[in-house]
């Protein structure tokens, strides 16, 4: 039976391990073509985006279509791992360096090493894979950008009858704009309507007219809804204990592997690991690999008594990260479970690590189900592949709990930063981009 199927994605690559992932090997691809697509957001580039249609079972026989173009979806790459490993400073966190430059090339060598070999298992399927799939191109006019014409459609409405704007007469067309940006951006509707309705009674007119200092208020509003924790701050002679919990997928063993190397390699802070992954063999292999290349102790627990003598063993170092198991947010028996072994460890910080490939909605109902682990903070993962970056504002409203690191890509040790209020309000609203 012919099966053919057309996807989007940010990139080649992308789309074709979507393509096998959910097609299998045998599909042959029929069509590419790499596209534009337009952002409302009018300071913003257009984003390249990559369409592939492919078939299963299809019998071409068009002769004039050339065989080169028929190719079989070819086999995996691996994650890109870009040649120049440079170091970014984890901010707040000063020690004595007690590593060569020579021992840092040759550690993080081997981490590239470790990484490009441990891509197979990445991909295998126990390990859910949190892309977003791509969007199957058949409408003409996406779901996704249908809703977002109806927003704007509606606040035109608005704006025209002058709801948005009670008391006061004239909307400029500066607030139109700033609107459509966050809608861009992915702010949820109501959000983006509730700061134009702020802005518009904060600012004064020449504000309002003025579109950058409108963009600027806007931003320092967003700003002030951002609360950030700040990066872990180990202090030597006093362990802080810090877990990193969230569900499967999202980012914790590669986080903890980028948190590691920096404090470790960079920072020369005396620390150790621990993992709680208990059902996913493969992800122990993936950190203790990690931990060998970093030489720093690691252990293995799965009942709270062994996590207690894990951490006895771990006295004296200045800081223990714990990676948890990927557990199911409905599973509220499995996040018991985390919680007693996090009693026993005497976690300092809990850091739920979420990806931004959820939608706002699911983020915070899997912030909700993780509080009971006792949460104190979040890592937002997976910058890079989110369409915008409005996410972060829901979570900002809507989630108890400050942002202490964002990750902006599968590159350890580089791809993270630690959360900043004035960052992240400029990364929503557009003013500034993720490092490339
Ligand atoms: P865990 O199950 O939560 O431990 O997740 P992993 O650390 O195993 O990561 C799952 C996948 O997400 C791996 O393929 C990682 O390379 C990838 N990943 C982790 N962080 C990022 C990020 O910031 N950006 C992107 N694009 N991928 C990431």
């Amino acid at each position: 039976m012919n099966d053919v199927r057309t996807y989007r994605a940010a990139s080649m690559q992308e789309a074709l391990d979507i393509i096998r992932r959910e097609m299998g090997g045998d599909a042959v691809i029929l069509h590419t073509r790499q596209f534009a697509q337009r952002r409302l957001l009018p300071w913003k580039k257009p984003v390249e985006q990559v369409e592939i249609t492919a078939g299963l079972g299809v019998n071409i026989r068009t002769p004039a279509r050339p065989a080169a173009k028929r190719q079989a979806v070819p086999a995996p790459t691996r994650p890109r791992v870009p040649e120049n490993i440079s170091g970014r400073e984890l901010d707040g966190v000063v020690f004595e360096r007690t590593t060569t430059d020579a021992q840092i090339a040759g550690a993080e060598a081997s981490l590239k090493q470790a990484l490009r070999s441990s891509a197979p298992s990445q991909a295998a399927p126990s390990r859910s894979n949190p892309r977003p799939p791509a969007q199957p191109a058949a409408s003409p006019l996406p779901a996704e950008f249908a809703t977002k014409l109806d927003s704007i459609q509606k606040m035109l409405q608005e704006l025209g009858r002058g709801g948005i704007a009670a008391g006061q007469s004239e909307v400029p067309p500066e607030l139109f704009h700033l609107y459509t940006g966050l809608i861009d951006a992915e702010v949820e509707d109501a959000i983006a309507k509730d700061l134009i309705t702020r802005l518009k009674q904060t600012a004064g007119p020449e504000q309002l007219h003025d579109a950058n200092a409108a963009l600027s208020l806007l931003t320092a509003m967003v700003e002030t809804e951002i609360r950030c924790s700040g990066p872990i701050a180990p202090q030597p002679g006093k362990r802080k204990v810090v877990a990193l919990v969230g569900s499967t997928g999202v980012g914790k063993t590669t986080t903890i592997a980028k948190l590691a190397a920096n404090f470790r390699l960079r920072d020369g802070v005396k620390m150790g690991l621990v993992t709680v992954d208990t059902y996913r063999i493969a992800a122990v292999e993936q950190l203790r690999t990690y931990a060998e290349i970093i030489d720093l102790p690691m252990k293995v627990v799965t009942s709270p008594p062994e996590m207690r003598r894990a951490l006895d063993e771990l006295a004296g170092l200045d800081l223990v990260l714990i990676d948890t198991a990927g557990r199911s947010p409905r599973d509220e028996l499995q996040i018991k479970e985390l919680k007693s072994l996090l009693a026993e460890a005497t976690v300092d910080e809990v850091h739920l690590v979420m990806s931004m490939t959820a939608s706002a909605k699911s983020l915070e109902a899997t912030a909700q189900k993780f509080a009971a682990a006792g949460t104190t903070s979040l890592i937002m993962t997976k910058l890079d592949e989110a369409a915008g970056m409005g996410a972060l504002l829901s979570v900002a409203r809507k989630v108890p709990l400050p942002f202490s690191y964002l990750t902006t890509g599968q590159d350890v040790p580089d791809d993270i930063e630690p959360a900043n209020p004035t960052r992240i309000a400029r990364l929503i609203l557009g003013r500034e981009k993720l490092q490339t």
